[in-house]
């Protein structure tokens, strides 16, 4: 029989950073992932012979937790990603695309070009439309967050009469094209919400490519270093359920798939929302507790990964295609897949259209959708693809769900929380992952020093 200080179930950010911040502070730290590699959603691995990763990923400049994370392993940011200072949003059906600056500080003639520039699709009067949308969405955040969380964004656009060029091509890329979901089903608290820390750290804004998988650049090097510090590793195990006290008001150890009795002191359960409710059902289906986590919805997200003879875009930047399935896309043969001679990454909206489509199908339709952003991808051209689905992986950003959120804790003595669905200010992001493996380690470091 097995005996840890802690064990951590799953190999996601939120639980390699709860492991790492633990093992360097010498506990004896176990994690259990289920499949093969590490990573979560954020991981890269071999699908049936074509090196895919769990959907293209952007580090935003503001984000400060994962920064001191990855220091914490040894990884250096600047090597780690390539800095983008501009986004493109192409127009469907048109030859027109806009080019806006996101990095106040690296890129400022950018950001001024595209904010005071002529654009033949975004005029003078759509840009001022959205000055009171943005003035009052950030106020209503701060100082009326649960008013904000009832309406959705297509809502709060109206009220504030954002014009319609202005919704088209800027709220859709900013909210379907970063969270999948479209404007009529997004909270505006959570379309604030992710931009609203950026505010006090404009001069940091700037978006980051990664430069490789991200398990081989990122996830793997933060394992190896929870090992460095005697932590262990185990992949392709999964956890089937908890060892709890008779009367169930304390957590002992886990169970893994094997029926194997795994003892510790603390458990931090770090899955994804959807595999915590399918193990955490079995013990606590009754429990008024648990009721309030199953309110809490989920929605999917699913991805498309095209391998080219040749690149398709002049440059690796973050694209997006409003009122298309390209979510957002981005070539990548020149940052995330060096090894590619052409490679393609979207995220397809809305997800759930594709979840059930075969491949094939999803294929005929992505390429209809490229055409109509002037991107022809002949089938020639085409060397391999993938379609990536994440059923119910993520908690539904709609209106009224933010509350059903749970913080790290638990009633149950000694078993925590971290993921990106538990309660931190960063949503469902990297740093919001990283920010609840931060917070379940303090809590088992607290619940050490009683
Ligand atoms: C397509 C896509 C694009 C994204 N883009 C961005 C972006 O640009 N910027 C950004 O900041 N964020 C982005 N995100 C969000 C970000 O990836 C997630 O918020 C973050 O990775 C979640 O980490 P996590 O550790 O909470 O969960 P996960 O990464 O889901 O990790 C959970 C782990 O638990 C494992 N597991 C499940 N059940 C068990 C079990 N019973 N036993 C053991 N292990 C188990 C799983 O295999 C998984 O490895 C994106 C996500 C996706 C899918």
């Amino acid at each position: 029989m097995r005996k840890y200080d802690c064990i951590i179930v799953g190999g996601g950010l939120a639980a390699l950073t709860c492991a790492l911040e633990l093992s360097l502070e010498n506990k004896k730290v176990s994690l259990f992932e289920a499949h093969e590699y590490l990573g979560g959603r954020t991981s890269s691995w071999n699908e049936k012979g074509m090196y895919v990763e769990s959907g293209f990923h952007r580090y935003i400049g503001y984000y400060s937790n994962m920064p001191k994370v990855l220091h914490k392993a040894g990884i250096d940011l600047n090597k780690m990603v390539t800095w983008e200072e501009q986004v493109e949003i192409m127009i469907p059906d048109q030859d027109e695309s806009v080019v806006m600056g996101v990095a106040p500080f690296f890129g400022p003639l950018k950001l001024i070009r595209s904010i005071l520039g002529n654009n033949p699709t975004l005029s003078t009067k759509d840009k001022t439309s959205l000055i009171s949308f943005f003035i009052f969405g950030f106020k209503d955040y701060l100082l009326n967050p649960e008013k904000l969380d009832k309406v959705s964004i297509k809502q709060y656009a109206d009220l504030y009469h954002v014009s319609d060029q202005a919704f088209n091509y800027l709220i859709i890329p900013l909210s379907s094209g970063i969270l999948f979901l479209p404007p009529e089903r997004y909270s505006a608290y959570v379309f604030f919400g992710l931009f609203a820390p950026g505010i006090p750290k404009f001069y940091k804004m700037r978006i980051g490519a990664f430069l490789g998988g991200m398990s081989e650049i990122m996830c793997n090097p933060i394992g190896e270093r929870i090992k460095e510090c005697g932590g262990e590793i185990f992949l392709n195990q999964p956890i089937d359920s908890l060892l709890l006290s008779e009367d169930q008001s304390e957590v002992h150890g886990v169970f893994n798939g094997a029926g194997e009795r795994i003892e510790a002191d603390y458990v931090v359960w770090a899955t994804s929302v959807v595999a915590m409710k399918n193990v955490f059902r079995n013990h606590f289906a009754e429990a008024t507790w648990f009721k309030e986590i199953e309110k809490l919805k989920m929605m999917h997200a699913c991805t498309f990964q095209i391998e080219l003879t040749e690149p398709v875009l002049p440059k690796d930047i973050t694209t997006f295609g409003p009122n298309t399935c390209l979510g957002s896309f981005s070539e990548q043969s020149r940052s995330t897949f060096q090894g590619s001679k052409g490679r393609l990454s979207i995220i397809l909206t809305p997800p759930e259209k594709f979840l059930d489509l075969s491949k094939e199908k999803t294929l005929e339709i992505v390429l209809e959708d490229l055409k109509r952003v002037k991107i022809h991808i002949g089938r020639e051209q085409i060397i391999d693809y993938q379609k990536i689905d994440h059923p119910n992986d993520f908690y539904s950003l709609a209106p009224g769900i933010n509350q059903h959120r749970p913080t790290q804790t638990t009633p149950i003595k000694n078993l925590y929380l971290a993921g990106d669905y538990t309660l931190q200010p960063y949503f469902a992001t990297m740093e919001g992952a990283v920010t609840s493996g931060m917070n379940a380690a303090k809590l088992v470091e607290d619940g050490n020093r009683k």
